[in-house]
């Protein structure tokens, strides 16, 4: 028999090797301004021609190198980055391999000056699929200038797999924004077809961002920062009133590398829920600083990808964080009160528990989300303990515990007897007068977050309270809507619907919520929604069936209310933890002090 295998010659193994690192230009982008990141420049530029297909260069004013490195470093797997195996769980550089330079000499026209600081003269390189054309001494600038032309030249079926120029120069940009977004404190220059398309200073992240993406975004972003001892969460997060219908602005980097993982967009948008619409993205800019031994970032070539040793623990602590900071934002521009996630004072129907004397303190440095530390080391929701709301809202009774309001009347702390104003205008908002402007509510959405958030606390206690029907009602379904109640009969039970199964796809109605008049139509709803969203990477069922119930059992628009009545519902909704939005992420209030009024007047 006939031997038949044989060794690739060294030029085609690299062409393929190559490919890997080296997809398109952007890709050749990526590598050159990582490099000049690792070689401490301060300024780099790059300059693009043709989306890249004729030139990409990249000058930067980093440390440079000597004659021998030069040379040494467009050698398959040479690095000055890493020795030993060890090391690769200790890198703060973003390449590593040594593989860049030697798969881009592989299949593109490459010439490279580069001087240290401390040589007089530099060196100038011509190499040319993986060949040496030249090499002589050159004077030029500290520093590296290296320019990749006419890219897969000799790999044409790789060419002609590029995509148009729109499309290259896209990923182009997107390779440049990554890396000049959180190498902040260096400043870039991007030049395509001579065009100076960005010029960045040396700057905040904060400043780098609005640089980047416009100026509207110094009042989009709120901050947030949290501080572990395994990890540091710093960033951005956009204000949930800017959320996009389309994924727009969402940056992950840990360790200064950009990076996409599902995992943790999961922790930041499930922190967004029922803040946004559920077809829209939150933006968030967000930098993780971590123990490189807590993460392998070796396992892809191209490093988007990234596994944390302890995942879990990094998503509760960013989930809290973005939680916390959305927290601030949705209450300090008008309210700045202390809410008891447990109080129960959403629902007539609760249960009673002892009244305790309500305290009245003040703590600026409130937020609802306050999270604190277990011995595990994750987070977990705190119970904040003070209160100062009654700067503004001075006139009504504050409830510390769930407890009646007579019985707060009659202690001797009560806050003050002035009442608020309530007015209602076209049966459908009401207009309350503060110490501080005016307030409009909306009445449907302000009842939906009161129930929503209600229902959210009964689901995840467990405590429901079941009428019995007298008259059970037979519900009909279809065998995949049946099929859609089996699999959330529990939950369902949470909330106070006791279904008995009756086969062929009917069940018997036999307890529901209290008040629920309409158990048909809510069952309805929630199968509904289940359909819609439990796909959804962010689907979370109590969310779900809350929201359902609230949207169904809220007053609604075009309802007469008594003005007991609404001051029941502005009372509870300023008891909520978030109540600003409706579950659907819509606005429940405008609100306009002294100043706005005066400017609406201009
Ligand atoms: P890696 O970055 O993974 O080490 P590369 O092939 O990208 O591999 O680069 C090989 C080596 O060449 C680097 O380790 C570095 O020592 C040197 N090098 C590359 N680009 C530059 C530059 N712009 N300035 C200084 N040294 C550089
Ligand atoms: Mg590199």
């Amino acid at each position: 028999m006939l031997n038949i295998i044989k060794l690739l010659p060294d030029s085609v193994a690299n062409q393929i090797a190559a490919g890997e690192v080296i997809q398109r230009p952007a890709s050749a982008v990526k590598e050159l301004l990582e490099n000049a990141v690792d070689a401490g420049a301060t300024n780099i530029t790059l300059i693009v021609k043709d989306a890249g297909k004729t030139l990409v260069q990249v000058i930067d004013n980093g440390r440079g190198m000597s004659v021998v490195d030069a040379r040494m470093s467009f050698e398959r797997h040479a690095t000055s980055k890493i020795t030993k195996a060890d090391d690769l769980f200790s890198i703060r550089t973003m390449g590593f391999r040594g593989e860049a330079l030697a798969s881009i000499a592989a299949i593109a026209q490459v010439e490279m000056k580069s001087k240290p600081e401390e040589d007089e003269i530099g060196t100038s390189l011509i190499i040319e699929g993986s060949k040496v054309m030249e090499q002589n001494p050159v004077q030029c600038p500290t520093g590296t200038n290296i320019a990749i032309r006419n890219l897969f030249y000799n790999v044409p079926a790789r060419r002609n797999f590029l995509k148009s120029d729109n499309v290259e120069n896209r990923h182009i940009l997107d390779e440049f924004m990554r890396v000049s977004l959180i190498h902040h404190q260096i400043g870039f220059s991007y030049y395509n077809n001579d065009k100076l398309v960005n010029k960045l200073i040396p700057a905040s992240f904060k400043s780098r961002i609005i640089s980047l993406f416009g100026q509207t975004y110094n009042e989009r972003m709120i901050a947030i920062e949290q501080k572990t001892d395994m990890v540091i969460i710093s960033g951005f997060i956009g204000k949930p009133e800017f959320a996009k219908k389309t994924r727009g602005e969402q940056y992950f980097f840990v360790n200064k590398r950009y990076i996409k993982h599902a995992y943790l967009n999961h922790a930041v948008s499930s922190a967004f829920l029922e803040l946004i619409p559920s077809d829209a993205f939150p933006s968030y800019f967000i930098h993780i600083d971590i123990d490189p031994n807590e993460i392998d970032i070796n396992i892809h070539p191209t490093k988007t990808e990234i596994n944390f040793k302890d995942g879990k623990l990094i998503y509760a602590i960013l989930h809290a964080a973005v939680k916390q900071s959305i927290g601030r934002h949705t209450l300090t521009p008008i309210i700045d009160f202390d809410v008891d996630p447990s109080v129960e004072t959403a629902f007539q129907q609760r249960p009673k528990h002892n009244p305790t004397q309500p305290q009245i303190r003040v703590n600026p440095d409130y937020n609802p989300f306050k999270t604190q530390s277990t011995a595990q080391g994750f987070h977990t929701y705190q119970k904040p303990d003070t209160d100062n709301w009654e700067s503004l809202f001075g006139n009504v009774e504050k409830q510390e515990q769930p407890t009646s309001v007579d019985s707060v009347i009659s202690n001797e702390n009560k806050i003050t007897e002035e009442r608020v104003e309530f007015v209602q205008v076209q049966k459908s908002f009401i207009l309350c007068t503060l110490p501080q402007g005016l307030m409009v509510i909306h009445q449907q959405r302000a009842h939906e977050r009161i129930l929503f958030e209600y229902f959210m606390h009964q689901l995840s206690n467990r405590k429901s309270i079941s009428q019995q029907q007298l008259f059970p009602e037979h519900l009909q379904m279809s065998p995949e809507d049946a099929d859609i109640v089996r699999q959330i009969m529990a939950d369902l039970e949470g909330l106070g619907f006791i279904l008995n199964p009756m086969g062929s796809n009917t069940f018997v109605i036999v307890g529901t919520p209290p008040e629920v008049n309409n158990p048909q139509a809510i069952i309805e709803l929630i199968v509904e929604n289940f359909k819609k969203e439990s796909q959804n990477l962010t689907y979370d069922q109590n969310a779900m069936l809350a929201r359902s119930m609230a949207v169904e059992m809220s007053v609604k628009q075009e309802t007469e209310l008594s003005v007991k009545e609404m001051s029941e519902l502005y009372k509870n909704l300023f008891t909520c933890q978030v109540p600003t939005v409706s579950p659907g992420g819509k606005k429940t209030f405008l609100h306009f002090d002294k100043k706005s009024l005066t400017d609406l007047f201009i």
